[in-house]
């Protein structure tokens, strides 16, 4: 393939943008090809640092920082979307950026991201873009009955929403909510939530993973059941409908899909995550590539790997209330003992309440299995866990 770097050359370096868990494993994927990477982080506690062969520490718009990075990079990546686009722009130009630029903005902000679903007619959840209390008295007229208002920027993770019954005042909640512009859904009444990742490489061509069923605790994902437990008609139309996703982003790289599964069957786009995402993390111990390697492959722009699941397998979320406190480990005598579970950390030193702290990879000959282990080690944590707090 003519675009791709020849990788054992001591010029292959991939630049990570972000030095959080998945800079780490996109990291510990590349020093497994013999791959170097250079991690641009906001702090050297970041997970991704120990990892790295080089690291930048300095915020994101810093000139300085943006000239280095160029400089020692051969081409890049970002493992969190919300970098700002002049310095997205600037590493596109000087050592190529992919996924680029414009699909990590349209991705990293609700109202580009719902708009782009409704041009390219792709399903979504019924919305209406808000930035004031008149604009958010029509939304709620329009939309009828419950829904969510998001912020349109640096939401995830549950984080910059709140619940609407339908009937509150617009003005007191327009005045309570710190943004200035938001997207108001429809609330969904769905049987699942399901996911799917997706890699484009350097040729076009696109590879999808099977979808993951999803559950959230607290508003964070707790499991990933895979393969999910849907049709193989949702299958394949979830699979498709990531495809065009992909296609019409141009995208080069990993990308997430999140869906909603009505009762009836209809698939809804949520969100898409230009990188790689937590409820792609089974595919570490559970497909032939994970989707860290895959990210590396697009990239670099070598051929894509197989995304064959080996295995059923459910993905635990470790979160910081199954520390015993801020420092002290959940018992993982229990994980090891089961010995169809691998334990992946990501090096945090303080845990707190709602922190991804590590995932545990529960392998089994079903996902009922599976499951039936993980909600037991989970029960057993969280009863033994003090909550490490918020
Ligand atoms: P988000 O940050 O948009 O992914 O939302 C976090 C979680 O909140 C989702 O995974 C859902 O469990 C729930 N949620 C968000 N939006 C909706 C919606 N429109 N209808 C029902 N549940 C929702």
């Amino acid at each position: 393939m003519s675009s791709s770097l020849p990788i054992h050359s001591p010029h292959c370096v991939v630049g990570v943008i972000g030095g959080g868990q998945l800079g780490r494993m996109i990291a510990l994927a590349a020093r497994r090809l013999g791959v170097r990477t250079v991690i641009w982080t906001g702090g050297l506690e970041a997970p991704a640092v120990e990892c790295a062969d080089e690291v930048i520490d300095l915020p994101f718009d810093d000139a300085q920082a943006l000239q280095d990075f160029c400089s020692r990079v051969t081409v890049s990546t970002v493992e969190f979307e919300n970098i700002p686009r002049e310095t997205l722009e600037a590493v596109a130009r000087s050592t190529g950026l992919h996924p680029s630029p414009s699909a990590i903005a349209i991705c990293q902000n609700r109202e580009r991201e719902k708009n782009f679903l409704r041009e390219m007619q792709i399903p979504h959840t019924p919305f209406a873009v808000v930035a004031s209390a008149a604009d958010l008295a029509v939304a709620m007229r329009e939309l009828g009955g419950p829904g969510v208002l998001k912020t349109a920027d640096f939401g995830y993770d549950g984080k910059g929403q709140i619940k609407l019954e339908g009937h509150e005042d617009p003005a007191e909640v327009w005045a309570k909510f710190d943004a200035p512009r938001a997207v108001l859904e429809a609330w969904v009444p769905f049987e699942k939530e399901l996911s799917v990742m997706a890699a484009r490489g350097a040729d076009g061509s696109i590879v999808t993973y099977d979808p993951a069923e999803n559950r959230h605790r607290n508003h964070i994902l707790d499991l990933s059941i895979v393969p999910a437990r849907i049709s193989p008609a949702v299958k394949l139309e979830a699979a498709a409908i990531a495809r065009r996703v992909a296609e019409a982003l141009d995208y080069r790289g990993i990308l997430g899909v999140e869906f909603f599964l009505k009762t009836d069957g209809e698939l809804l786009v949520n969100e898409i995550a230009p990188r790689p995402h937590n409820s792609g993390h089974h595919t570490l111990d559970a497909c032939v590539t994970s989707q860290f390697a895959q990210q590396l492959r697009a990239v670099i722009g070598l051929p894509l790997g197989s995304t064959r699941l080996l295995t059923p397998v459910v993905m635990l979320n470790l979160l910081g209330d199954f520390w015993q406190d801020e420092t002290t480990p959940p018992d993982w005598l229990p994980l090891f003992e089961d010995r169809e579970i691998s334990l992946h950390l990501y090096g945090k030193r303080h845990a707190r309440g709602r922190r991804k702290m590590g995932h545990a990879n529960i392998i089994g000959t079903t996902t009922e299995a599976a499951l039936a282990r993980a909600e037991a080690l989970k029960a057993r944590w969280l009863a033994e866990g003090a909550g490490a707090g918020e």
